[in-house]
């Protein structure tokens, strides 16, 4: 339930409820807007309205939740967006945000040279993996530990904000030592032991849809993350499967602007892995800022025939430049801009 306190109600009267609610046994969400406050009540529908708050001092009106996912939901912003901030880098709103780096952490040379070109060129964020998802469990599962310390030495040199995967909670640790945003990929979008204990770090996250996952699977999820008090969510289309085999994924770009109507949280595009190829990159990257994208995870390399994961779809750190220039037009044509520190 949705308890939407009257304009100027005090603060004793907001307290008062938030007080009734909680002996209710149920969670309280408060979010002060600019106009009035609303108090999320999230818990036993039946026991909530037995409270009768519509008749308590400075309370407007009672609404029900509707959706399953309370506390990503459009309606509990009541309208507002939310807008993140890592490291004084903006996500969200009026924003375009730009995340890019190489897939996996593959040396020193190799992540530091990007990170340099790729804030050159304007990224907010660098990305890189030490721990990787891979579909082979021969493949190179990532440097671990060097890898974030490597990351961690790429953020020291440019001041970037890093972004990295977290597969497992037995790596929480390290992992939130580095990151400034934990990633959970794709593949974990499920894994609900991580996603609240992701939520209970309290650290930014960014959350990958499922390969299969529907927009309300990926928003429950979200909630997974939110319940535990972790607002600092943003939603990341990478694309999914369906029967077409020409390109590795195929990003799904009405989710955007229908993401944007379900939830508050920012939503951001990751081009690379849905494409699987360089030349579809730049194509999609453009097409998700224009439908209004929040931002793009990028993956870029300095010699991506030489990368060990994910060459194909890398762009060469040497037209990253190029490569803004194009999608901050295109941000602009949905009213977005760079987001600057
Ligand atoms: C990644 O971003 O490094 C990654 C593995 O992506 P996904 O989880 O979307 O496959
Ligand atoms: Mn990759």
């Amino acid at each position: 339930m949705m308890i939407v306190m009257k304009q100027g109600a005090t603060k004793e009267e907001i307290d008062h409820v938030v007080d009734r609610v909680e002996g209710a046994g149920a969670r309280v969400h408060l979010s002060p807007g600019e106009e009035v406050t609303v108090i999320g009540a999230i818990g036993d529908r039946e026991h909530i309205a037995r409270l009768e708050l519509e008749g308590a001092p400075g309370v407007d009106r009672v609404v029900p939740i509707l959706k399953p996912y309370k506390l990503a939901s459009t309606q509990i912003r009541h309208g507002e967006r939310t807008v993140l901030d890592i490291g004084g880098r903006k996500i969200g709103g009026p924003h375009f945000s730009l995340i890019a780096g190489p897939c996996t952490v593959e040396s020193r040379d190799q992540t530091l040279e990007t990170a340099r070109v790729v804030k050159e060129a304007g990224a907010s964020l660098f990305r890189g993996g030490a721990y990787k998802p891979r579909t082979s469990p021969y493949a190179f599962q990532g440097l671990g530990q060097e890898g974030l310390r490597l990351l961690a030495e790429a953020k020291e040199e440019t001041g970037l904000p890093i972004v990295t995967e977290l597969m497992d909670t037995r790596d929480l640790e390290p992992v939130l030592e580095v990151a400034d945003v934990v990633q959970i990929g794709a593949r974990n979008m499920q894994n609900y032991s991580l996603l609240s204990e992701v939520g209970r770090a309290g650290k930014p996250v960014l959350l990958k849809r499922g390969l299969s996952a529907t927009l309300d699977e990926l928003l429950m999820a979200s909630e997974y993350i939110l319940k535990e008090g972790n607002e600092a969510v943003m939603l990341c289309e990478r694309g999914i499967r369906t029967f077409e085999t020409a390109y590795r994924f195929t990003l799904d770009l009405t989710a955007i602007p229908v993401l944007k109507e379900m939830s508050h949280l920012p939503v951001v595009v990751d081009p690379s892995h849905a494409a699987g190829r360089r030349d579809l990159v730049t194509p999609l990257s453009l097409a998700a800022a224009a439908v209004g994208a929040d931002g793009v995870i990028v993956e870029v390399h300095p010699a991506p025939e030489e990368a060990i994961c994910d060459g194909p779809q890398a762009l060469y750190a040497e037209d990253f430049a190029a490569y803004v220039a194009q999608v901050e037009r295109a941000a602009d044509l949905a009213g977005k801009a760079l987001s600057a520190v």
